[in-house]
């Protein structure tokens, strides 16, 4: 099948056929005609899948075809993302997909300056992607009119209604009109957030490609034994391997991540950080750094684990175990994209075991954990501070308000007294064995 058969307009196949692209990937080729047709639709598909395009080229399709066309002041299509930097990357997309076509895309999403994106609100725009939290404070200032908004998109859909962006999700949809499309899309979707999905869709067509949380079968998983004290010497020895070009390492924890940096740089190996207590330039360099291989490790907390769509990462590896579950399945999904292969090697600790188990659960299938050929078990740890686990856990965990849960000042455009019932509160997350925070 090629994408000629789908109906989308013309302009929009060009730009398609310039990325490279001759065919539809499974998720496109079935979410495609239904978001034409203007149905509401839950799409869930593996990572690295094509699942930006699956809806970004009907959406772009539809907004040229309609014949209210864009209104000054007034946004027409409204993609929310939990990061950052997968706003960026989706307003790449939606720039390139639209190239042919008249279509004003504008992006808001904190750690930059607010006046571009007050300057965009103002003037109005067919497609705007954002961050839930400035969104919220923006709209709360009173800048946006969300009145005409024809198109609302949930991508990493799950994690938009976990508990710490709900409130803020529920806030901004109370400000669209009813009669809108609702688009919802992931890579996992448990069966609770599921019946989350009813709250902003209308009869949704549930799209499953392969099984739900299934991870991307071009991603090699292997997990290996990994006493808690022995973590950094067995990335290091890991990283002997030549092969291991471009390399994703994963923490829990911010500080966590910084201490693997400075460990990797005195062990000589280029890395970078990238977490949200770095600045949005910090952030954007250090992603841009790994892009272009001037580093060979970039070491994340989950903040990069959702989405990310960077070219040719070799391995990701989990330091740590993640704390929600689901994460597993996105975070090795950063590897082994658009049909590429890659690794994804996990390190199991006896306290991770139980939750092994569970993850399990969730893949579908037996995850083999051994011993990694080579490493020496038997090494002493180096000696360290003792470190400030679960107190340094709960300092971020507060630091982290100001992100994950930062649904900006109350009123505005999204609401007075109801809006102001909508504040962060930690959360346990079903798939979740500690509470939810910082990224
Ligand atoms: P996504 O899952 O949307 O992040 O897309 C993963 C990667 O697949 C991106 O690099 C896209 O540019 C690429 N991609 C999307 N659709 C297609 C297609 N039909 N053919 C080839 N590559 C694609």
């Amino acid at each position: 099948m090629s994408f000629d058969s789908l109906g989308l307009d013309a302009a929009i196949l060009k730009a398609v056929a310039e990325q490279g692209y001759t065919e539809p990937t499974p998720i496109q080729k079935a979410a495609i005609p239904p978001v034409l047709e203007g149905s509401d639709v839950i799409g869930i598909a593996q990572t690295g899948t094509g699942k930006t395009a699956a809806f970004t080229l009907p959406i772009l399709t539809r907004l040229l075809r309609a014949k209210s066309g864009a209104q000054r002041g007034r946004v027409r299509c409204l993609i929310l993302a939990p990061t950052r930097e997968l706003v960026v990357q989706i307003a790449e997309n939606v720039s390139a997909y639209s190239r042919h076509a008249r279509l004003a895309v504008a992006t808001v999403y904190g750690g930059v300056g607010e006046r571009p994106q007050i300057a965009a609100l103002r003037a109005g725009c067919d497609v705007l992607i954002a961050t839930p939290g400035r969104l919220l404070d923006l709209g709360g200032q009173g800048h946006g009119d969300f009145s005409a908004v024809e198109c609302l998109v949930l991508d990493e859909a799950d994690r938009m209604l976990d508990m710490g962006f709900l409130p803020a999700i529920q806030r901004i949809v109370r400000s669209l009109p009813a009669s809108r499309q609702t688009l919802m899309f992931s890579a996992t979707l448990s069966r609770e957030i599921e019946a989350l999905t009813q709250q902003f869709q209308r009869s949704p067509k549930l799209i499953e490609v392969g099984r739900r949380s299934n991870p991307a079968e071009t991603v090699t998983q292997k997990l290996y034994e990994c006493p808690g004290a022995l973590k950094q010497a067995m990335l290091h020895h890991l990283l002997g391997d030549e092969s291991m070009r471009m390399v994703l390492v994963f923490s829990r924890t911010k500080h966590g991540a910084d201490r693997i940096c400075r460990k990797l740089a005195a062990h000589g190996v280029q890395a970078a950080a990238i977490h949200a207590n770095r600045s949005q330039g910090q952030r954007q360099r250090a992603l841009q750094a790994f892009k272009n291989g001037e580093i060979r490790v970039l070491v994340a907390t989950d903040i990069a684990s959702r989405g990310i769509d960077v070219d040719g990462i070799s391995h990701v590896v989990n330091f740590d175990f993640p704390d929600q579950l689901e994460d597993y399945v996105h975070r090795i999904g950063r590897t082994g994209r658009a049909e590429a292969t890659g690794t994804a090697i996990t390190f199991v600790t006896g306290e991770d075991l139980g939750e092994l188990r569970r993850l399990e659960r969730i893949v579908g299938k037996h995850l083999h954990c051994g011993r990694l050929p080579g490493f020496d078990y038997s090494q002493q740890a180096p000696a360290r501070a003792p470190e400030p686990q679960d107190g340094e856990r709960r300092m971020e965990r507060r630091g982290q308000r100001g992100g994950h849960g930062d649904h900006g000042p109350q009123g505005g455009r999204f609401g007075g007294r109801r809006a102001a019932q909508g504040d962060y509160r930690p959360y346990g997350h079903p798939g979740s064995r500690r509470r939810g925070g910082p990224r």
